[in-house]
């Protein structure tokens, strides 16, 4: 069972536990575009304790410059050292895990983070926005051809997705072995407006389904994204918690790495859910917000 944090004693030893804290940003920062109450006053507090803090979000739709405006936007403190998506993380992960040659691209279906965030390590690219030359008639399928150049595919949020792109992806990674497979998350679904949409794990199983090949995933709950996110900041992971409000997701990737874990009540789970679960985190609060109000200084 999760151990509850309910009291400034409780608080206070759990911040005490670590150097480290990667927060997830949906559900536990913020919800959509709206600021959960208390927050801003917990990251004030854990910066006064010296403590580490990293945003790990799977939404791949933004850059790090587009999540920092959003903090911004919202009164929060942040640098872009402290931000990582499953968009940066994907182009970090190209840029120095894989050995990756100067004259590949890579073919993206995703949106304008995951393009920034590769100009940003260097990468050259195509798809995405500019991927604008739809097939419409079958008869001229047969113009989708292997293309050497093509690296690797990426594939992320694409509100856009179609399938031209979808032909174009599983051609290069069919035809060509040598073509790495990479996404950037795999949630099945994500929270918006109080309900729930089809997420980028829903649009990549009409990919590595006919493939019959899995992805080598930069996102919660997967481990390439902490082995990043370690090798970038040299993290000790026994003094790291990682934060977030899903248990399939944040919980399970904090566990897996050998993290503790603190579920917030904030975001998609339930207190039912947390009860039947067999995923069990090693804390929980009902807000990062009380953390720093409710129970802090
Ligand atoms: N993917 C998309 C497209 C989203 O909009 C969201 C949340 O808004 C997520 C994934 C999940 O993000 P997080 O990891 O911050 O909860
Ligand atoms: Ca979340």
């Amino acid at each position: 069972m999760a151990a509850t944090i309910a009291s400034p004693a409780d608080a206070l030893a759990f911040v005490a536990r670590f150097d480290t804290f990667l927060l997830d940003c949906d559900g536990v920062i913020w919800l959509g575009n709206t600021l959960v109450p208390g927050v801003a006053d917990t990251l004030a507090w854990l910066r006064s304790l010296g403590k580490r803090i990293l945003f790990v979000t799977n939404n791949s739709t933004k850059s790090r410059a587009d999540y920092l405006r959003k903090f911004t936007t919202l009164g929060l403190q942040a640098s872009v050292d402290e931000i990582f998506g499953s968009s940066y993380a994907a182009a970090y992960y190209i840029a120095h895990q894989l050995d990756f040659p100067k004259d590949k691209r890579v073919y993206v279906c995703g949106m304008s983070g995951i393009c920034d965030e590769l100009a940003s390590e260097g990468i050259a690219y195509c798809g995405a926005h500019e991927d604008t030359d739809h097939i419409t008639d079958m008869a001229h399928l047969g113009d989708i051809k292997t293309d050497p150049s093509i690296g690797a595919v990426l594939f992320g949020f694409d509100i856009n997705i179609n399938y031209t792109k979808l032909a174009r992806a599983f051609t290069y990674v069919h035809a060509n072995p040598g073509c790495h497979f990479l996404a950037t998350n795999s949630d099945l679904t994500f929270p918006a407006g109080g309900t729930v949409y089809p997420g980028t794990g829903a649009l990549l199983a009409a990919l590595s389904a006919p493939l019959g090949r899995e992805p080598t995933v930069l996102g919660k709950p997967h481990q390439p994204m902490l082995d990043v996110i370690v090798n970038k900041y040299h993290l000790d992971r026994s003094r790291t918690c990682m934060i977030g409000d899903r248990l399939d997701t944040d919980i399970e990737f904090g566990k897996r790495g050998g993290l503790s874990t603190l579920l917030v009540m904030t975001g998609v789970t339930t207190q039912k859910e947390l009860a039947s679960s067999a995923i069990v985190p090693d804390f929980a609060i009902d807000s990062l917000g009380s953390l720093g109000t409710k129970y802090g200084p």
